[in-house]
């Protein structure tokens, strides 16, 4: 495995809903980029949080909040959102319901060599529950990922602190999603928490815990670059990287120009953002006019550095030996 690309944000597929289907199509995806290994991330719902924060009331003061923005992007989606909130309250539970996947259902098949499987931190489940989902895993799990946008969870919660001990003691990674995210989540009163100045904070108060800031900061669709400063600022701190998911070129390109290239770590989003495939996001960075040895870093020392670190690293690299590459179903027991 010399020079392997890592993807080191990708997610399985809403359809197939059989997981292990939904694996093979995100492995057809990697080998058609040329990629060997992909860190993948389940998206786990939380209806009775979202119902906690969001109602037609709401949307309808959030949107009033950026009413600039709305009147300048005119996207009818978020405007038919605004127009129609019941509509859009009760499609958010719609589709939360349909595209749940549970972590273990999710980890039985995403955790076989190629595919290294990051779970959902729920916080519709206490956080002793999240901690005992995940103990059960074990290290064939690289971290958590944390969701302020969806989840309404900031990763500088006191509460998470335990969770974040477990992953000091695997030795892996905490992934935050920081910008805003599609739905409702376009308008940016409702992201308010994926600052990542608040991912530093959680970094500098859990020091032997390494963070991702997800997408730099700078997803969104009404306000492009939304928290891109704050995201360049988090990096200046030891446990804190960076992914390019979802980032238009143009900053990544700036990243890498005020702040190196180190800690930046190449990532797809597959398959989160539409007409875009892992070639395609690959091909963006390699286009980027930076220095080869910075497309390098991103896509295979950076991502190798924490991988190897991590103790789930040895399973990963015998299962490869062994060639299991592919997707078989994980014997539990
Ligand atoms: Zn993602």
């Amino acid at each position: 495995m010399d020079d392997p690309i890592v993807d080191f944000h990708t997610h399985l597929p809403w359809r197939p809903r059989d997981s292990l289907e939904a694996s093979r199509a995100l492995l057809e995806a990697m080998d058609y980029a040329g990629v060997t290994l992909a860190v993948v991330i389940n998206v786990e719902f939380a209806v009775r949080t979202f119902l906690e924060n969001v109602s037609p009331r709401r949307i309808i003061e959030a949107a009033a909040e950026v009413l600039d923005y709305l009147i300048v992007a005119r996207i009818p989606y978020i405007h038919r959102m605004v127009m129609e909130p019941e509509w859009a309250v009760e499609e958010h539970v719609r589709f939360m319901r349909e595209n749940h996947r549970d972590n273990v259902d999710f980890i039985r098949v995403a955790s076989t060599g190629r595919l290294i499987p990051v779970a959902s931190f729920n916080p519709d489940l206490s956080v002793m529950d999240n901690l005992g989902r995940l103990r059960a895993l074990g290290d064939r799990v690289l971290g958590v990922k944390v969701f302020p946008t969806l989840h309404f969870t900031r990763p500088d919660s006191e509460k998470l602190k335990p969770v974040y001990d477990y992953i000091a003691n695997i030795n892996g990674l905490v992934i935050v999603h920081t910008g805003c995210d599609p739905g409702l989540w376009e308008l940016p009163p409702f992201c308010s928490n994926a600052k990542p100045s608040y991912v530093a904070r959680a970094a500098r108060e859990n020091k032997d815990v390494r963070f991702i800031v997800a997408h730099l900061g700078a997803y969104s669709a009404l306000n492009p670059g939304i928290f891109f400063r704050e995201a360049l600022e988090a990096l200046a701190i030891d446990n804190v990287y960076a992914d390019t998911s979802a980032v238009d070129p143009y900053f990544v390109r700036r990243a890498v120009e005020e702040v190196g290239y180190d800690k930046i770590l190449f990532g797809s989003d597959y398959p989160m953002v539409q007409g875009l495939d892992i070639a395609s996001a690959l091909e963006d960075i390699m286009m980027l006019d930076i220095p080869g040895k910075a497309k390098r870093a991103m896509v295979t020392d950076n991502p190798l550095k924490l991988l190897k670190t991590w103790h789930g690293w040895e399973g990963v690299e015998e299962a490869l030996k062994l060639g299991r590459g592919e997707v078989v179903e994980h014997v539990r027991g």
